[in-house]
């Protein structure tokens, strides 16, 4: 193996470390970062990923519950939640776990949670200010990616990143903040023609798909870096990324490993967005 790892793990412990000392110091100046999730429904995945998202506040020192209500909820039910958390002034930041069932519109809910206490950053004012290149909640996958690249020194400037994944929670933002850091975006999806034409031109390469294997050391170029965001599950449960991690490791220069990559980098990062929000520094772009 040429490539150096990129240690998700090791940052995400490192940034977490600083942000427990910081949320020490907002508790001497009587500020109590507070995190609320809502989960709807049962499903064993978002179950996991919330719980996650509970220990990992709790390590930091951010207080937060968890709402759980019923698949039978109704959109209206929703939203009225969401209003009282909107305007419960302890609660810093309102996460709902997607997906929804599908008789709840997401967009809907999305807009509804006040975009000051939106830490997924998933509110069109907030992609709004992340396009315009302001400050703001940035959503916190593509932000864990960015933070990842620039902890490890990697220039962006002038560079061709390519994102495969078009999604609005990881593929677009990724890509608009790839641009915002001055580097030449191009975006590939399931309708690209020819992808391999596009990745082995990638100086960075960012992969957020969720199919195993997609990428591999015949399509990327030598020195490339490469970010797998894919989680998929193996028949054996084992989890694996959507890049062939030990062929592509041949000819990256540093690349990701699934997991311990970017996962831990996303909870981290929400961890951070309420910081932010508890110091109240969203919205008017302190
Ligand atoms: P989506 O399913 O919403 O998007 C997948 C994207 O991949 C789509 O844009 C799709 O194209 C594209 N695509 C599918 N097949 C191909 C193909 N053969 N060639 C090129 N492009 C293809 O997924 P998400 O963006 O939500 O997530 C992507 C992966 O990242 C998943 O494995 C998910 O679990 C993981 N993930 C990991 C996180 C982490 O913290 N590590 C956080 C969030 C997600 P089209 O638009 O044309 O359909």
């Amino acid at each position: 193996m040429t490539a150096d790892v990129i240690d998700g793990k090791a940052l995400a412990h490192k940034l977490r470390g600083e942000m427990t000392r910081e949320v020490s110091q907002l508790k001497d100046q009587a500020i109590f970062p507070h995190l609320t999730v809502i989960i709807v429904g049962d499903d064993p995945a978002s179950k996991s990923y919330v719980n996650g998202k509970k220990k990992a506040s709790a390590e930091t020192g951010i207080s937060s519950d968890i709402i759980e209500m019923p698949s039978s909820t109704s959109e209206d039910k929703l939203l009225e939640k969401i209003y009282e958390l909107n305007s419960d002034k302890t609660v810093h930041g309102i996460l709902v776990q997607l997906p929804l069932p599908v008789h709840i519109h997401e967009q809907r809910i999305i807009e509804a949670i006040n975009p000051d206490k939106d830490v997924d950053g998933f509110h069109p004012i907030n992609i709004g200010k992340m396009m315009t290149g302001n400050d703001t909640f940035l959503p916190c996958t593509p932000y864990g990616i960015i933070t990842m690249l620039h902890s490890y020194g990697i220039q962006l400037e002038g560079k061709h990143a390519v994102v495969i994944g078009r999604s609005n929670i990881v593929g677009k933002p990724v890509g608009q903040l790839l641009l915002n850091e001055h580097a030449t975006v191009t975006y590939c999806h399931s309708k690209t023609s020819y992808l391999t034409s596009f990745t082995a031109d990638a100086d960075i390469l960012i992969v957020a798909v969720g199919k195993p294997n997609v990428i591999r050391s015949e399509h990327i170029k030598q020195g490339a870096v490469i970010i797998d965001v894919g989680i998929n599950r193996l028949n054996d449960g084992t989890l694996t990324g959507d890049v062939d991690f030990e062929s592509a490791a041949e000819k990256a220069s540093y690349i990701t490993p699934v997991p311990k990559g970017v996962g831990p980098m996303t909870i981290t990062m929400l961890l951070s967005n309420t910081i932010k929000a508890a110091k109240g520094l969203s919205y008017l772009g302190g």
